[in-house]
């Protein structure tokens, strides 16, 4: 009998719903089956990732998890949901819980480093070893890979809470609860409803452009940052915020203000490529099953 191809198995966490994908070993990038579930409290949803997962033949599997979420092995609590608002969520030992049901090794990566590792495998990112995944929707977040590796310290980047300069037409105060006007606290898409009173799709074509201009005013501070400490070189951003139409470009050209001409940051680099992410919802989904096939070589 013809030996079974060994099988991996990548999951992204998300704060609403969970999807779940298999894929051979020797080719995770091609998914063969997946589902997708409402995540509601940790053993039934982990109950549902080991029903997927349980199959004859598999070998690893990858995990990409809201947060927060311990990715340091070298933790205790390496692979737990932490501090979570998430009711039912806070100290969940998910790589355990799944190692324990299934037998076999369990990775775990931060929902948006999954995103950039599958960005940077198969999507806008491929053949770039500094590129960020920046998206933006209810809150801002970054998986970064630096040098090929992904970041990841004792906790994870929490760039989006970097201080910002404040664009010289917006007076809204910002919501970060931490902060106020914080990177997120000024960008995310509730600060943008809240500064205008409004969706900003509803807003009049002059009042459109200035808050589209305002949102790339301080996405380019992050952007810069990158590009400074980092030496990032791509930048893909995504999220709901990113759809606005013209943002792309504003952003791009707000970097360019902060950055200038080429050589302005003193080392001759070129300015950050900011593109759209090629893999859509998927990117999540396709990081962890390359974080499972990382943990077979
Ligand atoms: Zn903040």
């Amino acid at each position: 009998m013809a030996q079974r191809p060994a099988l991996i198995i990548g999951v992204e966490t998300g704060g609403t719903k969970v999807v779940c994908a298999s894929a051979r070993a020797d080719d995770p990038g091609t998914i063969l089956d997946r589902v997708s579930f409402p995540t509601t409290g940790p053993a039934e949803t982990l109950a549902r990732i080991v029903e997927f997962a349980a199959r004859p033949g598999i070998a690893a599997v990858g995990v990409g998890s809201f947060g927060p979420v311990d990715v340091d092995p070298a933790s205790p609590s390496y692979g737990f949901v932490t501090s979570t608002p998430k009711p039912g969520w806070q100290n969940t030992d998910v790589i355990g819980t799944l190692h324990r049901a299934l037998g076999v090794p369990v990775a775990i990566t931060t929902d948006v480093n999954g995103a950039a590792l599958g960005e940077q495998r198969w999507g806008a990112g491929v053949g770039a070893t500094d590129l960020a995944y920046v998206t933006v929707g209810t809150g801002v977040g970054a998986g970064i890979i630096s040098g090929g590796r992904r970041l990841a310290g004792s906790g994870f980047p929490e760039i989006a809470h970097v201080p910002v300069s404040r664009h010289p037409d917006d007076t809204f105060p910002g919501r970060c609860p931490f902060h106020g006007d914080c990177l997120e606290g000024m960008a995310c898409g509730p600060a943008i409803s809240e500064r205008w009173g409004a969706d900003a799709s509803s807003l009049d074509p002059e009042r459109r452009v200035l808050a589209r201009d305002i949102e790339a005013h301080y996405l380019a501070q992050l952007v810069a940052v990158l590009a400074y400490t980092l030496g990032t070189s791509t930048v893909i951003l995504g999220g709901g915020v990113s759809k606005t139409p013209g943002l792309h470009a504003a952003v791009i050209a707000a970097v360019q203000r902060f950055i200038g001409p080429p050589d302005a940051n003193g080392s001759g680099r070129p300015q950050p490529v900011i593109v759209e992410p090629a893999l859509g919802d998927d990117a999540g989904i396709r990081g962890a099953l390359a974080v499972a096939a990382e943990l077979l070589g």
